[in-house]
């Protein structure tokens, strides 16, 4: 090649936007965020594959007039250190680039930063959020310490309420939050009916798609307007990095955008290229989580002392049409409920089922290479639905283990839950 260096987008600068890219899912992961002026030095031939760790506070300016030019068009342009570099600019480029219909992604310090910096970019004093009642529990925290001092007042509804979403919007109701499949217990939402729904009022809507990832479900091509992934768990799928971003589409990227800037709300150039080489690989990890974890799961659910295994793609678990509808694949997190009520000594018996598992970590987060086991009990966060299961749950994050290695390691904690029941 005699005109400089190809990089993975044949030298040219490409529209971020998935709009008239015909590229598949995988290829984009491999080529997004690595344009020709983050990756190569002006007027030199020859480019990095990576964009490299650009660390900055100060930008330094020739004189005053280019000092004042910048001032203009900050996007995506060495400005000031909160603004970005390239490095973050990369991750959001890329993060844009697998959602069709987006026009840009903010990036945070959390996924709890990025989901409260997104609802206060929509929300004002007297306004109405729909919450789904199986939302992360911080998400709820939020709306409840935060939002409702601030004056908006949230509602929670059945996250299998579908089109009958209508019956709860007022002429209040600004804004309409989704999280599907729900954190722990893992129903599987009618995004394209909410969606109508909140279409026909010009209600703005939101989710948390941090389970399925852009890969495996796309938000914005169903109308959703903003698309919210705690990318600590699978774009950085390392269980080291903190991170979360907000993608959204062209009717909502600007409140999006101010929100982050007017709360001071950034990512670390180190934590950015993190997440962008762990983005590189997601596709394996996600289909090596996938396999694992239905190979659990099935397993599971022919278990006797198992009552029930929550999985989307599993027909037992609440909205599983829904997901075979929308969804093209399902990740590693899923949750099990054994028989045996709730009492003491079920507790006991689910703390020792966990407490000898040898190949499971006990600990929060999710979404990384290696496996985690984690009690947990989903009635605590309801308000609008009752959580109806007579058996304590277990939630699973299915690492990229052998699974036959993670099976027989259950089967063991089974013979435990058994020999405390007895
Ligand atoms: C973990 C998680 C978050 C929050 O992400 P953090 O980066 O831990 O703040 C948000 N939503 C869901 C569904 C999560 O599992």
């Amino acid at each position: 090649m005699g005109r400089g260096p190809r990089n993975a987008q044949g030298g040219r600068p490409r529209m971020s936007s998935g709009d008239g890219d015909n590229r598949r899912p995988l290829t984009k992961l491999a080529q997004a965020g690595r344009r020709a002026e983050w990756t190569g030095m002006p007027g030199q031939p020859g480019g990095i594959v990576n964009p490299p760790v650009w660390r900055a506070s100060t930008i330094l300016y020739e004189d005053v007039a280019h000092l004042r030019a910048a001032l203009g068009n900050t996007h995506e342009r060495l400005f000031y250190g909160r603004k970005g570099t390239p490095t973050a600019w990369s991750l959001a480029d890329a993060l844009t680039s697998l959602e069709p219909a987006a026009t840009g992604t903010a990036l945070f310090p959390s996924g709890v930063a990025a989901i409260a910096c997104a609802l206060m970019g929509v929300l004002r004093p007297g306004d109405q959020l729909l919450m789904v009642d199986a939302a992360y529990d911080p998400t709820r925290a939020f709306c409840e310490k935060v939002l409702r001092p601030f004056g908006v007042e949230t509602i929670y509804y059945d996250p299998l309420i579908g089109a009958g979403i209508a019956d709860l919007c007022t002429e209040n109701t600004r804004a309409i939050f989704m999280e599907s499949p729900g954190s722990l217990t893992f129903e599987v939402q009618d995004v394209p009916a909410i969606v109508a729904a909140a279409k026909a009022r010009g209600i703005v809507t939101l989710i948390d798609n941090t389970w399925a990832t852009p890969l495996y479900f796309q938000p914005l091509r169903l109308g959703v307007d903003i698309s919210i992934l705690a990318c600590t768990k699978y774009i950085v799928g390392h269980s080291d990095v903190m991170i979360g971003s907000v993608t959204a589409n062209a009717a909502t990227w600007e409140k999006i955008r101010a929100s982050a800037q007017l709360f001071g709300q950034m990512t670390s150039p180190d934590d950015a290229w993190l997440a962008s080489r762990g983005l590189r690989t997601l596709g394996v990890r996600l289909a090596q989580h996938q396999a694992g974890a239905l190979a659990v799961a099935q397993w599971l659910a022919r278990q006797p002392d198992v009552a029930k295994v929550l999985h989307p793609a599993l027909p037992d678990c609440p909205g599983h049409a829904l997901w075979a509808r929308d969804f093209t694949g399902s990740s590693g997190l899923f949750s099990f409920v054994m028989r045996g009520g709730t009492g003491a000594q079920a507790d006991a018996a689910r703390a020792a089922l966990i407490d000898g598992l040898a190949h499971f970590g006990i600990g929060y987060s999710w979404g990384g290479f290696e496996s985690l086991a984690l009690p947990v009990d989903p009635h605590r966060y309801r308000s609008a639905t009752r959580w109806q299961v007579d058996g304590l749950a277990v939630r699973l994050n299915i690492g990229l283990e052998d699974p036959a290695d993670l099976i027989a390691d259950l089967d063991a904690g089974l013979a435990r839950w058994r020999a405390v029941m007895a």
